[in-house]
């Protein structure tokens, strides 16, 4: 690629797992690739270590006080880089006329913002905070439509979808074919796990993921099969299927990353690797290829592909998460926001392992859920089932 089409990058939670996953990549390519800004919410000696490796125009961080001492020290290194504070510097530097991709990589509901002001400035958008889009779904694919934004998904498995899928789809899977979407689950560490134990789980338990190296709130997630009802509802948008038309199936060596079962009886699959740098390299140079640092597949090495059903009975967090997308509307921001209020409390031991689905169930019990019409009514939703499961809490926390 020639100097002047370098493209330059936003990385949005620059300092999460994702986030350096991405630098990684883009420091392969220092010809086709520039870091244009870097934000960071916590950790912020982390940020100032990646801003000085990777010289960004901008860097942003969650207040005022923060970006002062930030803005000092950089300058006191010798670099441009001007810090912004708060989700007005977040939105500023995912929409700023310079930028060409971002990575959506925040975690939780307070990506939704910035994810959708770079949708709205019509970037390429690469989206790995799926709960993003779990919370505001239509609005988020209609802003996407009308920006003329390329969304391009960074979940491991969607990117095997989209990878498997035919080039033109989006109207509903029966006209290009395809009968179903395989959604794999590696079943996360308590996949043999009885009930019994599973109630005692630890946050050190629940974070140690057989396969991969995430972050601490999707790692719970993916020890709950919450992660797996997210990237349900997540599938749903991004392919345009009922959820009837997505099945999960678990796979506990996460080699196979999904599958598109079609009309013909033809299933494809990607495979690769468990490592994030895959799909983050497919989706920046997207339809180009480029080196992402994985190693090859060894399939003599890994021998065997094994297949199960999950079992909803210990993993009561899927089943909720299919009933969330069946009933659409708000539901799906209200379980987002009461999982995120549920996982913090586990984190924290307020809670143990299996209150995380009675809280979420709690909340869904509680509030109605109502037809989405504006974005306003997405927030009004995530608001009140954060309220509703801060008084659960109160009741039956520690
Ligand atoms: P992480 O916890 O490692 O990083 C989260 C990033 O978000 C950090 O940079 C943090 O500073 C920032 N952040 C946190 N709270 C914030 C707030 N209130 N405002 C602004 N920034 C904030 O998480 P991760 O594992 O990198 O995951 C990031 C996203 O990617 C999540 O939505 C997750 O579901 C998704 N994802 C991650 C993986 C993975 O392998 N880690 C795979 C698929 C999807
Ligand atoms: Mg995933």
């Amino acid at each position: 690629m020639a100097q002047d089409t370098v493209r330059q990058v936003t990385v949005l939670g620059a300092t999460g797992s994702i986030g350096r996953s991405t630098l990684d990549v883009i420091a392969r390519h220092p010809r086709d690739y520039r870091v244009f800004a870097l934000t960071g919410h916590s950790r912020l000696a982390e940020l100032e270590r990646l801003c000085l490796e990777h010289r960004p125009r901008f860097a942003v961080v969650p207040e005022t006080v923060a970006a002062r001492t930030l803005q000092g020290s950089l300058r006191a290194a010798g670099l441009a880089t001007r810090v912004l504070a708060g989700e007005g510097g977040l939105c500023e530097v995912a929409a700023h006329p310079e930028v060409d991709a971002v990575m959506a990589a925040i975690v939780g509901a307070a990506g939704l913002g910035p994810t959708l002001a770079a949708v709205r400035a019509g970037k390429r958008v690469l989206l790995a905070n799926k709960e993003a889009l779990v919370m505001s779904g239509a609005l988020f694919m209609q802003a996407v439509q009308e920006h003329g934004a390329q969304l391009l998904p960074i979940d491991s498995e969607h990117n095997a979808i989209f990878q498997c899928m035919p080039g033109d789809y989006g109207r509903g899977l029966a006209p290009v074919g395809v009968r179903r979407i395989l959604l794999t689950a590696s079943g996360g560490p308590f996949r043999c796990w009885p009930l019994e134990r599973i109630a005692e789980a630890t946050p050190q338990q629940a974070c140690s993921h057989p396969n991969w190296a995430m972050g601490r709130k999707i790692s719970v997630d993916s020890a709950s099969m919450m992660n797996k009802g997210l990237e349900l509802i997540e599938a749903c948008w991004l392919f345009d299927a009922r959820p009837a038309q997505v099945e999960v199936v678990i796979h506990p060596q996460s080699v196979i990353h999904s599958l598109v079962d079609y009309v013909d009886g033809s299933v494809l699959a990607q495979l690769g690797n468990p490592d994030m740098r895959t799909p983050i390299a497919h989706a920046l140079a997207w339809p180009r290829r480029i080196d992402s640092g994985v190693a090859p597949l060894d399939l003599f090495a890994i021998a065997r592909l094994d297949f199960e059903a999950p079992d909803v009975r210990r993993f009561p967090c899927l089943q909720l998460a299919r009933q969330a997308a069946e009933a659409g509307g708000t539901l799906p921001a209200l379980l987002n926001a009461a999982n995120e209020v549920a996982v913090a409390a586990f984190l924290d031991e307020r809670i143990r392992f299996p209150d995380i689905a009675c809280m979420i169930e709690a909340v869904l019990n509680a509030l109605p859920g109502e037809p989405v019409d504006q974005l306003e009514r997405v927030f009004a939703a995530d608001r009140q089932a954060r309220d509703v499961a801060q008084a659960w809490l109160q009741r039956f926390g520690r």
